[in-house]
């Protein structure tokens, strides 16, 4: 069984070409998502895969950073309202401490990918014509200006006018690349009006100017020798961008188009990520609750094409408990459902590694860890005590203590712990926040919940027990009292956390001080 992204691999390796060139790129409109640098994600996986197989491929990542501005993106102010139509690249800084919006936009993307060990070769639109590497392809596309317009009215309801060129620049008096509109040409001088009423005329090799999109991407195929890009759906649909190109790539620059990989949107909590609304969700910020080796398992457990939506509140715990079973799988240390899954999750496990190991990672349960990191006040010695005491650890370790873990096990905990205690901070509802009380919270107990708490206090200090037996035992007496598990529990929550819903009772009980749940059982302190 092959991974989507290994049959990828497969069908490029019968082009004839020496070296591939995987593209992905990236508007820098705001801030870069878990949406949209999918295309690096994937065009990292596929040049992986077919060095791999022992093809030559490199993964390039260009910054569209020449295009106009459209909407102004979360957080920043309305004033930025006057840069509409700007390229990118001619616009500041929004906090001044890098040398343009693109940079601003650009570096914590391009910083998070280290983590990823994702290295790219960089280009950037604006540097592209600014270097003048565009121009013999502007030069062309003015000479077949009627064919490409042939082509773009294939698919538009109303066609280009006749004077239309596939070429904009950027208006010397307002500054913007979206308002021009050149209408002839003399040699490498574009001749063009604009909306603030401006007309000029410029010369290509300045650079100051760029391509149609459309054309632009079919041109940059061409001169970076690009053989495979994944992008977003949207440029997919039939008589769409990719489809367009793809013309204009064959019939005006003589170059086979790449083999296209469509890539559905992810959503957040519902919603279509949005840099204007702010609704997004950044690898870095994937990287402060989770491992790098997650969000690679998040993109490829299923198609391109597959929706995808992410939760980071409740439902990421649930996704973290799916990559630590595959992870068991991977490894043996779980049954598999069938063979098929089996084959299934190792091609998935394999693909989101970044360097498998020869052995399973230790694991710590992240839900578990979400209890024993507020019981434990963040001290790592007691939250590896309370996973022990709980059974939560695997066989091997049952008879360790926390000194004795190797500094692999070590990195696994800490890095583990990190994560949770900022998913704490930042995600976790309510309701699974908690601190231990100091001193007994002043909250009415009835008589028969006192009266539990005694008795429980009266077990506790009989023995050491595990988990199931204190559940055991807990439920025995909820008999003999005659008391319903509701009633009694909240009596426990009550007098150590102070709330009336808390964790799961036995193991909570079990993974405090045990002395001290005693006492505040007994109200000595
Ligand atoms: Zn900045
Ligand atoms: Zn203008």
């Amino acid at each position: 069984m092959k991974h989507w992204v290994e049959n990828i691999a497969d069908s490029l390796t019968k082009r004839d070409v020496k070296k591939h060139v995987i593209a992905s790129g990236t508007s820098i409109s705001g801030s870069i998502h878990i949406g949209n640098s999918c295309d690096v994600f994937i065009a990292s996986a596929v040049t992986k895969a077919l060095k791999n197989t022992g093809t030559p491929a490199e993964v390039i990542w260009i910054a569209d950073d020449y295009d106009p501005l459209r909407k102004v993106p979360y957080p920043l102010p309305e004033s930025y309202e006057k840069y509409l139509g700007v390229s990118y690249a001619h616009i500041p800084c929004p906090e001044g401490c890098c040398t343009n919006f693109v940079e601003h936009f650009e570096k914590p993307f391009l910083d998070t990918l280290e983590d990823f060990e994702i290295s790219l070769k960089i280009y950037s639109g604006e540097k592209m014509y600014i270097e003048g590497i565009y121009n013999d392809y502007v030069r062309i596309s003015l000479e077949k200006a009627l064919e490409i317009r042939e082509i773009f009215n294939q698919y538009r309801e109303n066609p280009l006018s006749d004077d239309w060129l596939p070429y904009n620049p950027i208006c010397e008096e307002c500054g913007r690349i979206n308002t021009t509109f050149a209408y002839g040409y003399d040699g490498d001088m574009v001749h063009y009006r604009c909306e603030c009423g401006h007309e000029g005329s410029m010369d290509i090799k300045s650079g100051r100017g760029k391509l149609t999109w459309r054309v632009e991407w079919a041109a940059r195929w061409k001169i970076l020798k690009i053989t495979c890009e994944p992008f977003g759906k949207d440029h997919a649909a039939s008589g769409g961008s990719y489809d367009v190109s793809s013309i204009i790539s064959n019939e005006i620059f003589d170059y086979l188009s790449p083999y296209p990989v469509p890539y559905e949107w992810i959503t957040l909590k519902g919603d279509a990520m949005s840099k204007s609304k702010g609704v997004f969700f950044t690898p870095g910020q994937w990287l402060e609750i989770g491992a790098p080796e997650t969000l690679n398992y998040f993109i490829f457990r299923s198609k391109p094409l597959k929706h995808k939506d992410f939760n980071p509140q409740m439902p990421f715990l649930d996704f973290i408990d799916q990559y630590d079973r595959i992870e068991r799988i991977y490894y043996g240390a779980e049954e598999p459902a069938s063979q098929k899954e089996e084959e299934k999750v190792r091609k998935i496990y394999e693909i989101s590694q970044i360097e498998l190991k020869d052995r399973i990672p230790f694991q710590a349960s992240y839900r578990f860890m979400t209890v024993a990191y507020q019981i434990a006040g963040g001290d790592i010695n007691r939250v590896f005590k309370i996973l022990k005491k709980n059974s939560q650890l695997p066989d091997y370790m049952e008879n360790l203590v926390y000194e004795d873990l190797s500094s692999d096990e070590l990195n696994q905990l800490e890095m583990r712990m990190n994560h949770v205690k900022n998913w704490l901070d930042k995600y976790a509802p309510q309701f699974v926040k908690f601190h231990v009380m100091k001193t007994i919270p002043e909250l009415p107990l009835g008589e028969d919940q006192t009266h539990f708490l005694l008795k429980l206090a009266d077990i506790l200090e009989k023995k050491d027990h595990t988990a199931e037996e204190l559940h055991d035992e807990m439920y025995n007496l909820l008999r003999e009292l005659d008391m319903k598990p509701q009633k009694a529990f909240q009596a426990i929550y009550k007098t150590i956390i102070g709330k009336k819903h808390g964790p799961r009772a036995a193991s909570f009980v079990l993974s405090l001080d045990k002395d001290f749940v005693i006492k505040r059982f007994r109200k000595e302190m």
